[in-house]
């Protein structure tokens, strides 16, 4: 019999929102056990079967030493790795460290800080090991999630798109929050994935699928100056699940 494509899901530094969407594709769920067997994926089983694995989903970031050793052995035993979600691709709203004192943090969080062993930034997978697809989203989009997982089934590259959440404004209709009420968007630099979910609620985007391809961040930055943001709320406005992500820590540091 054809062996099944094994499939493993692993965690490091994050909520666990982005494996619980791989959970939540009820429908989907039965004919994705059928295609692949779940060799890992402690969200959902405790059982686990031994690598190698044909497709790796990574979540989260890396924080600490042990992360930053335990990623390579991630990488050595997959044959292919994917990350998703903000964490994994840019080290998510735990990359706050990055721009102070980690020490700052931890002694004001814990009774112990000196139990605490922490790395001083959180960082992507990608800045650790080789990643063969990153998925972006806080949490990401089932869809785009089984897109992927159809794709390196099928030895194809994902169709996701890299274009902005404006566009898909476009497609659906939307009145732009921005033009008609002046509510900053970060949706003119933020890659589509959602369906423009939060201008479809009347809302600006917060940017939570991180930068699209080649975001004009300085133009973006220069309209929300206009519209009354002061230097210190557009730190705020790029520094969030995304901050360490180049483009939008680039542009929050040219505001401090
Ligand atoms: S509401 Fe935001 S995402 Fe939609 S078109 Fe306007 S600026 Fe772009
Ligand atoms: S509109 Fe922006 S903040 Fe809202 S879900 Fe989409 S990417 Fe995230």
């Amino acid at each position: 019999m054809k062996r099944r494509p094994r499939l493993a899901v692993w965690k490091f530094a994050s909520c666990d929102g982005c494996q619980l969407s791989l959970l939540d594709c009820e429908d989907e769920l039965l004919a994705l056990a059928g295609a692949v067997e779940i060799a890992q994926f402690l969200e959902a089983t405790r059982a686990r079967a031994r690598g190698p694995y044909d497709l790796s989903l990574v979540e989260g970031s890396i924080t600490t030493p042990q992360d930053a050793e335990r990623i390579r052995e991630v990488r050595r035993v997959s044959k292919a790795l994917v990350t998703i979600g903000a964490c994994a691709t840019a080290g998510g709203i735990q990359a706050l460290r990055n721009f102070k004192d980690v020490k700052a943090f931890t002694s004001i969080v814990y009774a112990r800080p000196d139990y605490i062993e922490t790395l001083a930034t959180s960082t992507a997978i990608a800045d650790h090991v080789k990643v063969d697809f990153e998925l972006r989203g806080c949490p990401i989009d089932k869809r785009q999630l089984l897109e992927v997982i159809t794709a390196y089934l099928h030895g194809r590259a994902p169709a996701v798109r890299t274009h902005s959440v404006c566009i898909e404004c476009k497609r659906r209709g939307i009145v732009c929050v921005m033009v008609a009420r002046g509510v900053p968007c970060l949706g003119p630099v933020t890659q589509t994935g959602c369906g423009a979910l939060c201008p479809s609620c009347d809302r600006g985007c917060y940017g939570c699928f991180g930068p699209m391809e080649a975001p004009n961040t300085t133009s973006l930055a220069r309209r929300m100056s206009e519209l009354g943001a002061s230097a210190d709320g557009l730190v705020r406005v790029f520094r969030t699940f995304n901050a360490n992500a180049p483009a939008f820590r680039k542009e929050s540091e040219a505001h401090e």
